[in-house]
């Protein structure tokens, strides 16, 4: 896969933003999360997400630790600084203590602790996203990564092609318990890149937005080589 990266892109996205009053750090998560959604390889199947953790500005003018995660129902490859949702990240925190949370409990926090009642939803994995520390973090559904975890020993392939890089989360629908079996995963190896999760996609993470679609771009590249191998030999 190619690295659109352009700093030319993301100077022009800052400055574009800066006009409208929206800071470097929301400027460049739409900028990054537009070059993901726009590449159909990485979000064919059912879109995809994106956050950044960066304080936001109450109304009385006090900066609140954030996370900005995209709302549902919002196209990645065309999104806008109004299509991510801000929402208080202590609380979401603070929940990541707790064993178990149903669904109506975790729609719960993510109306409540809503800095702006106007915001999109935030995406059903927004937990997840505020579960792991980074400041940037890129979800994608892509096709190589698929391609590698669909297959019935997807676990040990994932392994296989990562060899440490990213680790590995066992399949589970979105909510509450895979965000966290996935931060469990994470700290059990605090040095990965990303984190595949099985039949579903893969996060990666870093403190700018630059590293973690880089760490994108390297994690799919490596799922597809092994593709292409795979095709002269193993599947
Ligand atoms: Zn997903």
């Amino acid at each position: 896969m190619k690295n659109l990266w352009s700093e030319k892109g993301a100077r022009a996205a800052v400055e574009s933003h800066a006009g409208q009053g929206v800071s470097a750090d929301i400027a460049l998560r739409v900028y990054s999360a537009r070059l993901l959604g726009g590449d159909p390889k990485l979000v064919l199947h059912g879109g995809g997400n994106a956050s950044v953790k960066t304080p936001a500005k109450c109304v009385t003018g006090e900066a609140v630790p954030a996370l900005f995660v995209k709302g549902s129902g919002h196209d990645m490859g065309r999104i806008e600084a109004a299509g991510f949702a801000a929402v208080r990240l202590e609380p979401l925190l603070k929940l990541a203590k707790l064993d178990k949370l149903d669904d109506r409990d975790m729609n719960n926090a993510r109306a409540c602790h809503l800095l702006d009642s106007h915001s999109p939803d935030p995406s059903v994995e927004f937990l997840l996203h505020a579960f792991l520390p980074h400041k940037y973090c890129d979800h994608t559904h892509s096709d190589a990564v698929l391609a590698v975890t669909n297959q019935a020993d997807g676990g040990k392939l994932a392994h296989e092609v990562y060899k440490g890089r990213a680790g590995v989360v066992p399949y589970m629908k979105p909510g509450f318990g895979l965000a966290k079996k996935a931060l469990e995963v994470y700290e059990g190896n605090p040095g990965v890149e990303a984190l595949v999760l099985i039949k579903h996609g893969i996060f990666t993470f870093a403190d700018s937005a630059k590293e973690a679609y880089g760490r994108m771009i390297d994690m799919v590249s490596l799922a597809e080589k092994r593709l292409t191998q795979g095709r002269k030999k193993v599947f």
